[in-house]
């Protein structure tokens, strides 16, 4: 699994694709026939064609909405193989594939090709209409601007640039809700505090919480910010949940997994016991300036008693980053690369 996920973090794609493809191989994503093993749904057949169990490979290569999709994408000397793998070797061998399909590699078009057909079905599925008249086209051009991006970052890295880049907090998709959470310290070990606030599709205030922890390292301030985060999500029975921390550190730990002699494995595996729950969870890591009402609130612990604060509506502290965020409003960042 470890070269899987190698390929799945490299495959020349935007980061949320990558996301996707992680949740696809730990066969994470909601289909029918997951619904079904988990008593949420009386069927576990396929709602757009009805001509089988919904599988995640049917939904990703053999329901017929995506055949006629990859049957024109796919080379013919490699149908045979594509259609018959099984679906950890499927992903794995085809993001392995970096053949010049024309201003792109086959593993960038095959993994925007999973992305979206997710996403046209889910669309579907929501009854939300696409507006693209050939998908094919479509995938192809998609794949060629991730490269075309790509290579752009490629290059500016190479020379040494720095590009600006306006970060904003980015309100999750309809459906889902987003936990943004963090951890400061005043020195490493020090005084340290967590926050972390969760919010709808409209970037509306949900709850959120602050956290004066006394004396502990920085990494685990972050992670008692996830603990709790996950911990007020769940109990708000969220059933889908993006969770942003502006650590990769942590972000790491909590993806890829942490050794048991680990000093904090006894908190990544708290926080494990929630992501392993029956609900959906993405875990990602954003930069701070996208993480800012967390930073507040992580901030405002610093000035309350030791112990936890929940907050039902937000405190007056971090009510203009609030509006910043619900507004839209961006800051720019120079990043190397
Ligand atoms: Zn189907």
């Amino acid at each position: 699994m470890k070269a899987m996920f190698d390929r799945v973090w490299h495959v020349v794609a935007p980061e949320r694709t990558r996301v996707f493809l992680w949740l696809v191989v730990h066969q994470a994503i909601m289909t029918n026939m997951e619904r079904q093993r988990r008593h949420l749904s009386d069927t576990g057949v396929c709602q757009v064609c009805r001509g089988g169990e919904e599988s995640i490979l049917h939904v990703l290569r053999d329901c017929p909405a995506m055949d006629g999709i990859w049957r024109r994408i796919v080379p013919a000397r490699r149908r045979q193989s594509f259609f018959e793998a099984p679906l950890l070797s499927w992903v794995y061998e085809n993001l392995g594939k970096d053949d010049e399909m024309g201003g792109y590699s086959w593993a960038t078009v095959f993994a925007m090709s999973l992305w979206w057909g997710w996403k046209w079905r889910c669309w579907n599925v929501f009854g939300k209409q696409g507006t693209c008249r050939d998908r094919v086209q479509f995938l192809k051009d998609r794949a060629r601007e991730a490269s075309t991006a790509h290579e752009k970052v490629r290059i500016q890295g190479r020379r040494g640039e720095r590009v600006e880049r306006q970060i904003a907090w980015v309100p999750p998709e309809s459906g889902w809700w987003k936990m943004n959470t963090d951890g400061a310290s005043r020195g490493n070990p020090g005084l340290a505090t967590a926050g972390g606030v969760l919010r709808g599709a409209n970037g509306e205030w949900i709850c959120g919480f602050a956290l004066n922890i006394g004396i502990c390292s920085a990494p685990l301030a972050e992670l008692w910010g996830v603990y709790y985060g996950l911990l007020m999500a769940w109990e708000r029975r969220v059933q889908r949940l993006v969770l942003e921390v502006d650590s990769e550190i942590v972000v790491g730990f909590l993806n890829a997994g942490i050794n048991d002699s680990h000093p904090l494995s006894f908190i990544v595996r708290l926080c494990y016991g929630f992501l392993s729950r029956d609900w959906l969870v993405r875990v990602t890591d954003v930069y701070r300036e996208a993480n800012r009402v967390a930073v507040e609130l992580a901030n405002h612990a610093f000035s309350l008693p030791l112990g936890f604060f929940s907050y039902s509506s937000p405190p007056a502290e971090i009510s203009v980053v609030l509006t910043d965020d619900a507004l839209g409003s961006s800051r720019a960042r120079f990043v190397r690369r």
